[in-house]
């Protein structure tokens, strides 16, 4: 049987290492190089002729060896294609030869060879995976698990997959005499500690980000095919799409690449995964495909503003820095709404969540827990709380489920012994201290006070189009508007009549510039939905570089 360890070390045939000395270099090596360190980013991949390579790792505080490669075995692992920081170090054990590949060819290579790119790729993930269960720590975050920037640190760093060990104040012998330590009292957290022991007082989601390695540099002066906005399913299918046609794409995401679809439990009704796929693993695996094939995906970028300077398209981000583009992908989803109650934005994050991933599901096991919304994602919320809860209080306006949710999710929750549904019903008050307490819920028979430290929120979304305002035409609702939903007027504006065409299927008001998935008017809120627009959107954009 193929053991993990098979698949994370396999020997290449000397057909595949003939295929790649035909595109690397050959270097002679000697004991004591080292090839690349941790932190280092844009490094080769190497495989070994003669000699011996060994991968170190030094989260724990001391050096720990992870591998030692042999001859026919490779060097690397996903951030070889992703263009992160290395995790690891990896340093020359016996002196002898190696090929040496840029992560550029490496890249062709495995589009070239099917059959190499599957062992390379599986390698890979597999690789991650092993360095996490093998008590790989990553950056430290130390805090309290009642703060919200501790929690937002937290979600940013699950989110994007960056490797943490996450050190809670209340629960940790260890995090006192950690901060005594460093000499910071406890109102200075939280507190990241990253490689070489680095520490960041406090920091901001960038700070981590850059800490982490996940920041890309871009060229001012730089054209690019395409700039996509938001790294939720649409956004990153149109950025496969391209980035496998040949295109230059940037892909720019204000919080966590897999959007809503990344914070789902488990998505059930996207075609091909008969099991269901947690919205993680999709997301991580369209990452990593979008990588592959030569996207630049950066977060957090949150663009602000979206401009046109003699023909050429300018996307400006939060910090200033602008990119130049000739077309752009609007591809920015929805945010759920807000409960209208006093001290609500107080808590969020601190008690008030607009997912129930895993993360959230554990902070409260055992008590009892708060869900609000009657659509399939807080049915899928539901389902998933109701594993780790004492008891999972749903609260909906209407007096029937299955209105919006889908028969199975309906069926499903209404056979949860622990779940109880509260109709006609609204939330009329939040409570606490630092953190959420306690929810008071208001039905035709009164009010019911429900002492809780999570309360979920579902109640629908609005699309995410503030810093499109005056550039492109939206409906009533802030929902981009696209070809034919657009007004007849708009071909009469002279900036259509330099183009020469009516608008394509996904274009909007402004020529060259796309809208896919949900924040597009009229669009049907799914995964399947926003991967199908994505994809269809990138021949529009061929067209339009071809004018
Ligand atoms: C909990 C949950 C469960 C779900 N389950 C299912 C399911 O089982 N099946 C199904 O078909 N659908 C499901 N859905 C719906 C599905 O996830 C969405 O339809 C889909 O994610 C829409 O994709 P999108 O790319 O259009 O937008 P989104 O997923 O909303 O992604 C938009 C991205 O843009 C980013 N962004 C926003 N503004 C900016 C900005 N100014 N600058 C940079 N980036 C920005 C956001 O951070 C976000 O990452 C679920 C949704 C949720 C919330």
């Amino acid at each position: 049987m193929v053991s993990d360890k098979d698949i994370a070390f396999p020997r290449l045939t000397e057909a595949q290492i003939g295929m790649l000395a035909a595109r690397g270099s050959r270097r002679a090596v000697h004991a004591g190089d080292v090839l690349f360190a941790e932190g280092d980013r844009g490094f080769c991949f190497y495989v070994v002729l003669r000699g011996a390579v060994e991968i170190l790792e030094r989260s724990r505080g001391h050096e720990h060896t992870v591998v030692v490669h042999e001859p026919q075995e490779f060097t690397g692992d996903v951030d070889m294609l992703t263009g992160r920081a290395a995790l690891v170090t990896a340093r020359v054990v016996a002196d002898g030869e190696l090929l040496e590949l840029g992560a550029k060819t490496l890249r062709e290579a495995v589009d070239e060879d099917a059959e190499l790119g599957e062992v390379v790729i599986k390698a890979f993930l597999m690789r991650r995976t092993l360095l996490l269960s093998e008590g790989f720590a990553g950056v430290k975050i130390i805090g309290s698990r009642f703060s919200a920037d501790a929690h937002g640190l937290r979600d940013f760093a699950t989110r994007n997959a960056v490797p943490f060990t996450w050190i809670d104040l209340e629960m940790d012998p260890d995090a006192e005499a950690l901060l005594r330590h460093f000499g910071i009292p406890p109102s200075e957290t939280p507190v990241v500690i990253g490689r070489e022991g680095k520490l960041h007082r406090r920091p901001s989601i960038a700070d981590l980000a850059r800490c982490a390695g996940l920041d890309v540099a871009f060229d001012p002066a730089e054209v690019h095919d395409l700039v996509v906005v938001g790294a939720g399913p649409s956004g990153l299918a149109a950025a496969v799409y391209a980035a496998s046609e040949g295109l230059d794409v940037v892909v720019l995401e204000r919080l966590a690449t897999g959007g809503q679809a990344g914070t789902s439990a488990r998505i059930e009704n996207y075609l091909g995964f008969p099991a269901g796929i947690s919205g993680a693993e999709l997301t991580r695996n369209a990452l990593l495909q979008a990588q592959r094939f030569g996207a630049r995906i950066t977060v957090p970028g949150t663009v602000v503003r979206l401009g046109i300077e003699d023909g050429v398209r300018i996307v400006t981000l939060e910090d200033g820095s602008r990119l130049r583009t000739r077309c752009v992908l609007v591809a920015t989803g929805v945010s759920y709404r807000r409960l209208d109650v006093p001290r609500f934005r107080e808590f969020e994050g601190a008690g008030i969540y607009y997912a129930a991933t895993d993360m959230e599901a554990r902070l409260c096991r055992d008590d009892d827990v708060v869900v609000v919304g009657a659509g399939n994602s807080a049915g899928q919320a539901i389902v998933h709380l109701a594993r780790y809860a004492r008891r999972v209080h749903v609260v909906v306006r209407g007096d029937d489920l299955g209105k919006s949710m889908s028969r199975y999710l309906v069926d499903r929750v209404e056979h949860i012994d622990n779940v109880v549904v509260h109709r006609g019903a609204v939330i009329v008050a939040v409570e606490g201290e630092s953190h959420l307490g306690a929810v008071r819920i208001r039905n035709g028979s009164g009010e019911m006070h429900v002492a809780t430290p999570a309360l979920f929120m579902f109640i629908g979304a609005d699309a995410n189009t503030g810093w499109l305002d005056g550039c492109v035409d939206l409906d009533a609702k802030g929902f981009v508007l696209t070809g034919p939903a657009l007004p007849r007027a708009t071909v009469d504006t002279p900036r259509w009549g330099t183009v020469k065409r009516a608008p394509f299927l996904l274009e909007t008001s402004l020529p060259g510039v796309f809208a896919v998935g949900d924040v597009r008017g009229g669009s049907i809120k799914r995964v399947s939905a926003a991967v199908g627009e994505g994809s269809i959107a990138v021949s529009f954009v061929h067209k339009v570089l071809a004018e």
